[in-house]
């Protein structure tokens, strides 16, 4: 590499260390220390990214930074939890000046819209991954698990669903108009972590997850976990427009099912708190549909114009 491991870590990524008062030693030493609000536990999650996996080596490194911190801080925001620090361990194949400085913008980004601050790292030369750690706070007694959907519940997403499906699959097909295209890889690229919405629903909600790998499959683990079937009813699901106006509306529907890599909230919650979601919906600005309910049994029960669909069905694959 021409630029060292040492002068790399100052030039691009000391910079970003935005201090807040809880950490008490950041990056430079060989480990990071902080201090946890009374009353607060932690909240941890990792999440690697892989080139041509998760995100196509050809990607601006701006939004592989960014949408590689989005994931992580989407994990959190689906427990409930504010976050607070980060760690990155970057992986890289030569020490790409233009690519790094570009990849520092877009982390620095959302540093500062969420006020995180970067406490340290590792940095090593190798096929291009990402791996990050984030760290937040929960209320003990208020925060957000997958275990925890009770009979009765209805089920809700935030947001819509399926814009960055058709992204990926436009990638294979390009078939879409380059205002469609557009839109489709804004939602690919730059996912919103639910952050206000998960902090504000863990006192209202019972279970949730963020949707990575499909609503599908990820309302499933809710359900495996929580040991409660769902019905749910196609019709319902918010569907994105650019899904809508590109495809029949039966195949938009199961892409907004199926498709990973939107990172909205899916959550359950006791029926009568229907009026308070309906109003944090509106304060937030942020859509919050219910699409089904909690029952009794195990599996996934999908109703489209009063039929059931077969499920499992084939599940979201990344780029490969
Ligand atoms: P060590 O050999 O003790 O693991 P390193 O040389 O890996 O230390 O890292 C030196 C310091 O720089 C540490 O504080 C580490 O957390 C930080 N660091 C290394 N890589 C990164 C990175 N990509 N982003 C942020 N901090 C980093
Ligand atoms: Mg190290």
């Amino acid at each position: 590499m021409a630029l060292n491991e040492f002068s790399l870590i100052e030039k691009y990524f000391s910079p970003l260390s935005i201090s807040r008062g809880d950490v008490l030693l950041g990056i430079g030493d060989d480990a990071a220390i902080t201090t946890i609000p009374t009353g607060k536990q932690l909240a941890i999650t990792t999440d690697t990214l892989v080139a041509g996996v998760h995100f196509l080596s050809d990607w601006s490194a701006r939004d592989i930074a960014y949408k590689s911190l989005a994931v992580n801080l989407s994990d959190l925001a689906a427990m409930g939890a504010e976050p607070a620090w980060v760690s990155l361990a970057l992986t890289l194949p030569e020490a790409n000046e233009l690519w790094l400085a570009d990849f520092a913008a877009g982390f620095q980004e959302l540093l500062q819209q969420y006020n995180v601050q970067l406490i340290g790292g590792d940095t090593t030369q190798g096929p291009l991954t990402i791996t990050i750690t984030v760290h937040g706070f929960i209320n003990p007694n208020f925060y957000l698990r997958r275990d925890a959907a009770k009979v009765g519940d209805m089920i809700y997403i935030t947001g819509e669903l399926g814009a960055a499906a058709i992204a990926v699959k436009n990638l294979k097909e390009n078939s879409l108009s380059a205002a469609d295209q557009a839109v489709a890889m804004q939602a690919l690229l730059r996912p919103q972590a639910k952050i206000k919405e998960g902090l504000a629903l863990a006192s209202m909600a019972h279970a949730a997850i963020d949707i990575s790998d499909g609503l599908a499959a990820d309302l499933n683990h809710i359900l495996n976990k929580s040991s409660v079937a769902a019905r749910i009813d196609l019709e319902k699901i918010p569907v994105a427009t650019v899904c809508l106006s590109n495809l029949a509306e039966f195949d938009a529907r199961l892409l907004a099912l199926t498709g990973g890599d939107d990172y909205q909230l899916c959550f359950t919650a006791a029926a009568n708190q229907q009026a308070a979601i309906a109003e944090l919906a509106r304060q937030l600005d942020c859509p919050m549909t219910a699409i089904g309910v909690i029952e009794q049994g195990t599996g996934l029960c999908c109703q489209w114009q009063g039929k059931e669909l077969a499920l499992p069905l084939k599940g979201y694959e990344h780029f490969r």
